[in-house]
C-alpha cells in the first residue's frame, strides 16, 4: 500500500490480552487502520501469575495453552516481517514502559468486563494520559457491549429470555462483520534493535509445560470449529449427553480469543436464518456468554463473592473439618456417585467439563453436600482451562439458586436420575471410571444398590476399589430444603 498521509497516528501499540489472534481483532484492526507503525505486545502479568505460583499451581494447563497461542502468533508475525513483544512483569508498569520505549502515540486494546481488569485499565489509562498518550478500549469480546442491550427503562436486564429477545432484535449484519486487516498489513512495524528480543520461556517464569487434549492457537480453534460444523445441526439434540461430544468445546478458545465471537455468531446466525434448529440453540449459548459479561459488568460485587440475590447470603453452609472433608471428596472424585466422580475426573484430567456435568456436580456440592458454592466456584477457577469469571460465577449462582435468572432453590438435581437420563448406557462413566466398567447399565449409576454377589463377580469392592456413596440423596435433599428455608423467609 502507498504511504498513507491521512493516518491519524504515527506510532501505535496493540496490547493483546484475551484476544490471541490477528484475524478479526477489533483493536488490532483499528490500530493498523489509523497508524503508520504498529507493534504488538503481550504481558505475562505477574499480578495474575504470581498468586498461582504461590499456591503451587505451577502445572496450570492454561499457561501451556497461552504459550502455544503466543508462539503461533509470533511465527505468523515473523512471516509478516515483525514479531510479538513478550514481557514478564506487571502490566501496570510494562505497558506504559513499552509505550515509552517505542514512543507510541496510542495504545489499543480490547475491553475486558471483569472488575479487576477494569480497575487496572483505568490506572494504565491515567499513566498513559499523563505522558500524552491515548488509550483506546474496543469492543471485541462480545457482540454487544454492557450498555447496548437495556430494558425500555434503561436498566440492565437480569432475566435471560427478554435479554436474548432484545439481543436478536438489535442484531444487524454489521455487528457480525469481520475486521479484515489485510489492506493495512504494511503498518506492522519491525521490532526496533534497541528493544532486544526477549522471549521468557514458560519454565523461566515458573511454570511446567503440560500436555493439552487439544492444540492451542487459532489452528487449534479451527480444527474444533471444522469438526463441530459437521454436527452443529444436531446440537439441540445432543448437547446434554456427555458421551456424544455434541458441543463445540471451543470455550477455551473463546476465553483466550484464539477465535472471534463474531465469526462464530455469524456462522450460527446464518444457519439459524436458514432454519437450522441446532445452530439456533447454539447461538443461544453464545448469547448467554454476552449476558453474563453484561451481568458482571453491572454487578461487580459478584466478583467479591456476593450472591446476586442478597438474601441468599444468609444461607448457613456446612462448616469446619466436616465441610472440608466433603469438599475434598468432591474435588478428588471420591463421592461414590459415579456420574459425579467421572465428571470430576474429566475436569481434573483434562481441564474441561461438559456443561450438563458442570450443572450436576455443582448442584451436588451445594445441594447434596451442603458446601458453599463459592468453594466450588474457586475450584473450577483453578481447574478449568476455559475459566471465565463471568460465566463461572453465572453458572454457580444459577445452580445454587442465588443468581440473577437462576433455577428455583427447591429444584434439586437427583444425581442418579440425571445420570440415568444423560448417560443412560454409562458410556461416559465407564470412560472415566474403569473400575466400574463391567457393571451392567442397571447398576452403573448407583453401584451400592447392586446385589453383593454381582459386585464381587465383577470385581467391584465398594469401600476398597470404589467408594461407598458419601451421602444419601433423599436425606441430603431434605437437609437442603431446610437450609434454604431461611432464604424463603427472608425473601417474603
Ligand atoms: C457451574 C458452571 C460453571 C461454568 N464455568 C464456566 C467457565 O468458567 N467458563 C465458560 O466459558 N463457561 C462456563 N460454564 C458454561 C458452560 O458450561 C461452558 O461454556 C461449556 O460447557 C463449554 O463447552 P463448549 O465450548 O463445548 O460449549 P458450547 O455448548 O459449544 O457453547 C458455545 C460457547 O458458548 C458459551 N457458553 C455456553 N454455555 C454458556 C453458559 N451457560 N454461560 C456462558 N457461556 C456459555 C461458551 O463460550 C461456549 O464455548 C459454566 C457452567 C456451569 C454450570
Amino acid at each position: 500500500m502507498p504511504h498513507n498521509h491521512s493516518k491519524k497516528f504515527q506510532r501505535s501499540l496493540v496490547w493483546l490480552r484475551r484476544d490471541l489472534r490477528l484475524k478479526d481483532n477489533a483493536a488490532l484492526y483499528k490500530a493498523l487502520q489509523q497508524s503508520e507503525h504498529v507493534w504488538l505486545l503481550f504481558v505475562l502479568d505477574k499480578e495474575i501469575l504470581d498468586p498461582l505460583i504461590e499456591q503451587g499451581l505451577t502445572k496450570d494447563r492454561r499457561l501451556s495453552f497461552i504459550y502455544d497461542s503466543l508462539e503461533e502468533l509470533n511465527n505468523t508475525l515473523a512471516s509478516l516481517g515483525t514479531g510479538l513483544i513478550l514481557r514478564h512483569g506487571q502490566a501496570r508498569t510494562c505497558v506504559p514502559e513499552i509505550a515509552e520505549l517505542l514512543q507510541v502515540d496510542a495504545v489499543w486494546t480490547n475491553q475486558d468486563y471483569e472488575p479487576m481488569a477494569i480497575a487496572r485499565d483505568r490506572d494504565i489509562d491515567l499513566i498513559l494520559k499523563k505522558n500524552k498518550r491515548h488509550f483506546f478500549l474496543l469492543k471485541d469480546q462480545t457482540i454487544f457491549h454492557q450498555n447496548e442491550i437495556l430494558t425500555k427503562s434503561g436498566q440492565a436486564y437480569s432475566i435471560f429470555t427478554p435479554y436474548k429477545k432484545a439481543w436478536l432484535e438489535k442484531l444487524t449484519p454489521s455487528h457480525l462483520l469481520p475486521y479484515s486487516i489485510k489492506p493495512y498489513l504494511n503498518a506492522l512495524a519491525p521490532i526496533p534493535d534497541h528493544m532486544t528480543p526477549h522471549w521468557p520461556s514458560l519454565e523461566s517464569i515458573g511454570f511446567q509445560r503440560q500436555p493439552l487434549s487439544h492444540p492451542g492457537g487459532t489452528r487449534g480453534a479451527q480444527i474444533l470449529l471444522n469438526k463441530f460444523s459437521e454436527h452443529v445441526s444436531l446440537y439441540h439434540l445432543q448437547k446434554d449427553y456427555p458421551a456424544l461430544s455434541g458441543s463445540s468445546e471451543l470455550s477455551v478458545h473463546l476465553r483466550f480469543g484464539t477465535i472471534s465471537i463474531r465469526q462464530l455468531a455469524q456462522s450460527a446466525y446464518t444457519k439459524m436464518q436458514a432454519g437450522d434448529p441446532g445452530a439456533k440453540s447454539w447461538l443461544s449459548e453464545l448469547i448467554w456468554r454476552d449476558f453474563y459479561f453484561m451481568i458482571l459488568y453491572h454487578h461487580p460485587k459478584l466478583a467479591e463473592g456476593a450472591s446476586f440475590k442478597p438474601e441468599y447470603d444468609a444461607i448457613e453452609w456446612e462448616r469446619g473439618p466436616q465441610a472440608q472433608l466433603l469438599f475434598e471428596t468432591w474435588c478428588k472424585a471420591t463421592t461414590g456417585y459415579p456420574i459425579i466422580d467421572a465428571a470430576m475426573r474429566q475436569l481434573n484430567q483434562t481441564g474441561w467439563m461438559h456443561n450438563r456435568l458442570r450443572m450436576i456436580v455443582a448442584s451436588f456440592l451445594c445441594k447434596d453436600l451442603g458446601v458453599d458454592w463459592r468453594w466450588g466456584e474457586y475450584y473450577f477457577a483453578q481447574q478449568l482451562n476455559d475459566f471465565d469469571l463471568a460465566a463461572n460465577n453465572g453458572g454457580w449462582q444459577w445452580v445454587s439458586s442465588s443468581g440473577c435468572d437462576a433455577q428455583p432453590y427447591f429444584r434439586i438435581f437427583n444425581p442418579i436420575l440425571q445420570s440415568k437420563k444423560f448417560d443412560p448406557e454409562g458410556i461416559f462413566i465407564r470412560k472415566y471410571i474403569p473400575e466400574l466398567r463391567q457393571l451392567p447399565n442397571q447398576w452403573i449409576h448407583c453401584p451400592w444398590l447392586a446385589p453383593t454377589n454381582t459386585l464381587s463377580d465383577l470385581g467391584v469392592k465398594l469401600g476398597e476399589n470404589y467408594p461407598q456413596p458419601i451421602i444419601n440423596h433423599q436425606y441430603a435433599r431434605e437437609q437442603t430444603l431446610k437450609r434454604y428455608a431461611t432464604v424463603k423467609t427472608q425473601a417474603k
